[in-house]
Order: C-alpha cells, then structure tokens, then sequence
C-alpha cells in the first residue's frame, strides 16, 4: 500500500511538471501512459489529447502565418508585373517616343491587355479571398447537373468555333439532381472549360456527366499538352502554373483551379486531376440530393 501511495505521489508530480510545461509553453512530449498507475490513465489520455491539440493548433498557425506570407508576395509580384508593362508603354507615349499613328496603337493596345489582365486578376483575387474565408454564403437550390451543364456549353460555342474545339458531351440518362448554388458551381464549369479550351492542344474536348454511388460526377477531357505528374499535385494552389503555361502570356492568374476547389469543397464536393500522354481529365463529384432526407 506504502509503495502505491508513493507511487501516486511520484505520478502526481509528473502530470503537475507537464501541466506546468504546458502553461509556460514547453510542449515537447507526450506522457507515456505506462509509467503511470492504472488510476491515472484517463488523466495522461486527456493531458497527451490536450497537449497535441495545442501543438497542431501551433504548427496550424506557423503554416497559415507562412501562407499569407506567400501569397502576399506573389500577389504583389503578379500585379506589378502586368502594371510595369502599362507603365512602360504609356511612359513611352507620353514622351511621344513612337515611330508614327501604327505603333502608338500598338503600344495602346498592349497597356490596355494589360490592364484588362490586371482586372481579372485582381476579380480573381477578390473572389478567391471571399471563397477561402468562409464569407459567402451559398445560395443552393435544386438543380439538375445535366441542363446546368448544357446552359454553359451553349455559351461556350463561339468560342468552341473560333478555337476550332469540337465539344462532345456524354450524359447519363439518369437526372442528376443536386443542391448548389447555381452561380457559383457555374464558375466551377467555365473554369475547367475555358482550361481545356486554353490547355488542350487536340481537336475535342469531352464531358461527362454520370452517377457514381452518392455522387454526380462530371469529367471534364482536354487532349494533348499533358500536365507532368510531378506538377499535378500542386495545380490546385493559388498561383500555380505549370512551367510551361508561366512564360506564356495568356493572362491566367494561376487562381482559376484555387477558385474552382474552394467552390467544390463548399458543396461539401470533390475535384481532382489526372494527366497522361493522351489527355487531362479533371472530375468533379457532388453530392447527389437525397431524397429521402429533405
Ligand atoms: P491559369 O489558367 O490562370 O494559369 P489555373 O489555376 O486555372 O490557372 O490552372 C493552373 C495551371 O494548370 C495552368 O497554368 C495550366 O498550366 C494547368 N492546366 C489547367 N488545366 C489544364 C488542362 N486542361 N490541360 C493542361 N494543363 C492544364
């Protein structure tokens, strides 16, 4: 008896020590739970829970801190390097430095694509920053996928002409009834279009829309121009851009995927990429609405 009584004593002072490390922010181990007496396990289990609580909710902060870091930087790169270009070419009509009529339009022209590029990204900005902070509030209603879908490839066809992209679209009979917000999931869709229209260098670009268990599925498929695997785990960052798209000047902001995501996992959905030699498919999977439950 003597011997557990000191023995708890001892296991007291432990949790007391860690309780104190914890309090001065030390929150290196973890207490192991066999050098304590049976009574006090369900102390040391709620002391390590509290402990990696802490610690995650340290490493969260550090990671988010370096987040907003890391976007603040590449905001600012991103948006001087389309206004220097302005600068330069209104700097150069300014000081009437252009050879004749010809070239001061063709200076114009460049300030004003750039400006307009400085548009979309700063709209892009703005809209990823209301997505990815919570502070917009889906406005969902029923929809059926299949005519949401066909709503957005009808005003996508004169651009499908003047790219010269044939569409094909390959939709389930079943409806796939969903519950989203129509103006928001419709960016989801114009968003992987407009890439596999920019990205794809084949003639066709494919959806597919179909029911997989719980889920609405859509497969968007551009051919051609792969995205190389070690990439594809990132093109859904903010800012990324796969190597070879970052020289070309096609006025992508690398937020366009970032975008999309946010919007998807807001409809409680899942997206993801895959890219071989033959084509890129990006999936969407959204709840279906059931039934049963409304
Ligand atoms: P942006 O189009 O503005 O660059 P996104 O976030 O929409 O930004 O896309 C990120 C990158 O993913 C693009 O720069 C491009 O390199 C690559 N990408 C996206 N869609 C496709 C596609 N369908 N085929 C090939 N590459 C793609």
């Amino acid at each position: 008896f003597i011997f557990r009584l000191l023995k708890a004593i001892a296991d007291y002072d432990k949790i007391e020590e860690k309780l104190k490390e914890m309090y001065e922010g030390n929150n290196n181990d973890t207490l192991e739970r066999k050098e304590f007496l049976p009574e006090f396990y369900q102390s040391v289990d709620y002391i390590n829970d509290i402990s990696n609580g802490f610690e995650r909710s340290i490493q969260d902060r550090i990671k988010s801190e370096r987040l907003k870091t890391e976007l603040i930087t590449n905001v600012s790169h991103d948006l001087r390097t389309p206004l220097t270009s302005i600068k330069g070419y209104l700097g150069l009509i300014n000081e009437d430095k252009y050879r004749d009529e010809v070239q001061l339009r063709y200076y114009v022209d460049i300030a004003y694509q750039k400006s307009k590029e400085l548009e979309v990204l700063i709209n892009d900005l703005f809209e990823l920053t209301k997505v990815q902070n919570n502070s917009i509030t889906l406005d969902k209603i029923e929809i059926d996928l299949v005519e949401l879908l066909n709503q957005i490839i009808f005003q996508f066809g004169y651009q499908f002409q003047s790219e010269k992209i044939k569409e094909r679209s390959f939709f389930s009979e079943d409806k796939l009834i969903i519950c989203a917000d129509p103006n928001k999931l419709v960016r989801v869709f114009q968003n992987l279009i407009n890439n596999g229209i920019k990205y794809g260098t084949g003639e066709f670009l494919d959806i597919y829309a179909y029911k997989k268990g719980s889920y609405a599925v859509v497969d968007v498929v551009s051919y051609g121009n792969p995205i190389p695997s070690v990439e594809l785990p990132y093109i859904f960052d903010k800012f990324y851009r796969v190597e070879k798209s970052r020289n070309k000047n096609d006025g992508g902001s690398g937020l366009g995927l970032a975008i999309t995501k946010s919007i998807v996992t807001l409809h409680g959905g899942i997206i993801n990429a895959q890219s071989d030699g033959e084509k890129t498919i990006f999936k969407v999977m959204l709840p279906l609405l059931d039934k049963k439950i409304k």
